[in-house]
C-alpha cells in the first residue's frame, strides 16, 4: 500500500514593504545598518531601492534626507513588524551627544502590508501619505511599478505620475 503523506503547505509569509529614511549622522551608514537589522528581525529583504537624496518633507532642515523603501518577507504580523522597526530606530537613534539631544537619524514606516488595510490606534496600513510622498512612491515604483494600492486601485507607477509633491530629489546610488 501507498504510504500517504500530509504535507503542509510552506508557509510564505507576508509582504511588507517598509520606507527607510533618515536625515542625521552618516546617513548611508545608518541605511546599511537598518537593512542588516531588517534583515535578521524582520526577514528576507527580497528587494531593496536605489538611495533617493530628498528635500525635507513638510518641514524645513538644512540636511536633506536619505531614503530607500525595501521588499521584506516575513512571518511576523504587522503589528510585531511596527514594535521590531520601531526598536531598530530607537537604536540607529542612539546618540553620544551628552546634553540629551537625539535627532532623527532613522525613520521606518511600514508601507504596505500584504495588501491589508490595518486601522488601529497605533498602525495605519497602507500608510495614509504614502501618495503624498514622492520620496516613497518613487522607490516604489522602481521596485514594483505595477504593485496597486489597496486603497484607490491605482498602481506605483500611477501614483508617480499624478503625485503633486513639489520637493526636490534625486537618485543618488545603490547600497
Ligand atoms: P512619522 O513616521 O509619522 O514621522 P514616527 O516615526 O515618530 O512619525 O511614528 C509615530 C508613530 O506612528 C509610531 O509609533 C506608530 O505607532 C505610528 N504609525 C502608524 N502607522 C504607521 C505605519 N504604517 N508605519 C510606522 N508607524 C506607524
Ligand atoms: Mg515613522
Amino acid at each position: 500500500m501507498e504510504s500517504t503523506f500530509v504535507t503542509t503547505a510552506p508557509n510564505n509569509g507576508s509582504v511588507v514593504f517598509l520606507g527607510i529614511g533618515g536625515n542625521l549622522g552618516d546617513r548611508i551608514a545608518n541605511l546599511q545598518s537598518a537593512v542588516k537589522l531588517i534583515g535578521e528581525r524582520i526577514g528576507d529583504i527580497e528587494k531593496i531601492s536605489s538611495v533617493y537624496l530628498s528635500e525635507p518633507w513638510g518641514f524645513k532642515h538644512a540636511k536633506y534626507f536619505t531614503n530607500i523603501v525595501a521588499k521584506v518577507r516575513t512571518s511576523l504580523s504587522a503589528d510585531e513588524t511596527l514594535s521590531t522597526a520601531l526598536q531598530i530606530e530607537a537604536e540607529l537613534k542612539r546618540t553620544r551627544s551628552g546634553n540629551g539631544y537625539e535627532g532623527r537619524t532613522m525613520d521606518i514606516d511600514i508601507l504596505f502590508f500584504n495588501d491589508e488595510i490595518i486601522h488601529t490606534e497605533r498602525l495605519k496600513v497602507p500608510h495614509p501619505l504614502i501618495c503624498q510622498r514622492l520620496f516613497v512612491l518613487l522607490p516604489m515604483a522602481e521596485l514594483e511599478p505595477n504593485f496597486v494600492h489597496p486603497q484607490n486601485g491605482k498602481t506605483m507607477h500611477e501614483l508617480t505620475e499624478i503625485c503633486t509633491d513639489n520637493g526636490k530629489i534625486k537618485k543618488i546610488i545603490h547600497l
